[in-house]
């Protein structure tokens, strides 16, 4: 009997200009933390190109799940695994048709077979072996043969130890592996928009850090709450996730009373991206990463944007610069971040949020409230009062 396993491979365009050694170091750590979370024995295997994963303990349906989670993977392909001659691998034909379809006798379709050589050392040709095995099947199932437009695609592929058969070829999530590109810290709200940026610069291969702000001690922890549940969902792409809590109410209300009025937003704004910036050096992140869309709110103008940037000299990433609020939602709801930013809080940014909101700032009018407060004092303030979470296990 053929054994049942999963195939995990990555576009060839993901490696372009990139180290392939670190980049598949990377993804097979990702691939071991998604896949053994619970202590659930599976076994990964490194083929060329490929990562192997086998399981005595879960079905295989379940590592199809887990593994469609792994960033940097870009096909799933759940196979059976038989012995390097052209008669086992017919027998893993006959036994993959059967698993999928039944026994052999009811509906009849057209099916091709496609079989690849990674190994060339195999005695028989791919065309020689993909005409043995549809033989096979022809007799045993009476299917015809359709090259050009099959409804069933057997693939077959021959490796230095073994060959592999499928028929499902399943998307994963695609891109790079986490920490494959560095290192970044995103300021995360309880909102739609930071959970999916975060996503998108996981997805590119940034190791994510995470700050959130709270207004406490004027507002109740219901944010904390909801970043904290944010994270655990996002540590599943990427592990060992911390989540630094930084309290500014005190902070916004020096703001206020320094006068800063219409300007209150941008102001807490360059606060944070400040603070951020200072916390970047303390953790190593290399770049901060916010769920801007460009004039999505008020406080989202191409100016207003400019004059919070202006307030760091670290990149600012905006992951979701141009991307729509329902596009956001909808990649919010299909990586489970959605149900938690639904949930209501009391956000910060409520918080003494002026009437109006000023849209067109200049880093200059800021620097006039920004000047009555001792801000090199006050960000390592902030920071030293900061708390730091675990929201994935640690
Ligand atoms: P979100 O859906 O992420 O809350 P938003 O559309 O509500 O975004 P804003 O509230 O203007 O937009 O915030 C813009 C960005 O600033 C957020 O995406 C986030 O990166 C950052 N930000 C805002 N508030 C906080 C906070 N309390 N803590 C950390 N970061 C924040
Ligand atoms: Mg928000």
């Amino acid at each position: 009997m053929a054994q049942p396993c999963v195939l995990l491979k990555y576009g060839e365009l993901a490696l372009k200009g990139r180290n392939r050694g670190a980049f598949e170091r990377h993804l097979l750590r990702a691939a071991q933390r998604a896949v053994r979370t619970d202590g659930a024995f599976v076994k990964i295997a490194r083929r060329k190109g490929v990562l192997v994963l086998s399981s005595k303990e879960l079905p295989q349906a379940e590592l199809v799940e887990r593994a469609q989670g792994v960033l940097g993977v870009s096909v799933v392909q759940p196979a059976l695994r038989s012995a390097r001659t052209p008669s086992s691998a017919a027998e893993a034909v006959l036994q993959l048709l059967t698993e999928r379809f039944g026994e052999p006798g009811g509906v009849s379709r057209r099916f091709a077979i496609k079989a690849r050589r990674r190994d060339k050392t195999f005695p028989m040709s791919s065309s020689t072996l993909a005409a043995y095995l549809g033989e096979r099947v022809c007799k045993e199932w009476g299917w015809p043969v359709d090259l050009g437009d099959p409804e069933v695609r057997v693939l077959v592929e021959v490796d230095e130890h073994e060959v592999f058969v499928s028929v499902d070829r399943l998307r994963g999530q695609g891109g790079l592996p986490a920490g494959s590109s560095g290192r970044a810290l995103v300021l995360l709200s309880g909102g739609f928009d930071s959970p999916v940026a975060a996503y998108r610069a996981m997805r590119r291969g940034l190791r994510c850090e995470f700050v959130h702000f709270s207004g406490a001690p004027f507002t109740n922890p219901s944010s904390t709450y909801k970043a904290y549940a944010l994270v655990r969902q996002l540590d599943r792409f990427q592990g060992h996730s911390r989540l630094h809590v930084v309290s500014i109410g005190d902070a916004q209300r020096a703001l206020a009373t320094a006068g800063a009025g219409q300007l209150q937003v941008v102001a807490q704004r360059r606060l944070m991206v400040r603070t951020a910036a200072a916390l970047a050096a303390e953790v190593g992140a290399q770049a901060l990463v916010t769920g801007d869309s460009l004039g999505q709110v008020s406080s989202q103008t191409l100016s207003n944007l400019a004059t919070v940037e202006q307030a760091t000299t670290l990149p600012l990433l905006r992951p979701l610069l141009a991307w729509d609020k329902e596009e956001i939602i909808a990649e919010a709801e299909r990586i489970g971040t959605g149900q938690v930013s639904r949930l209501p809080d009391e956000d910060c940014c409520s918080l003494l949020a002026p009437p109006s909101v000023a849209t067109r700032t200049r880093p200059e009018q800021l620097s006039a409230v920004e000047g009555r407060l001792d801000l090199d004092e006050l960000v390592p303030k902030l920071l030293a009062n900061a708390q730091v979470l675990t929201p994935g296990g640690s």
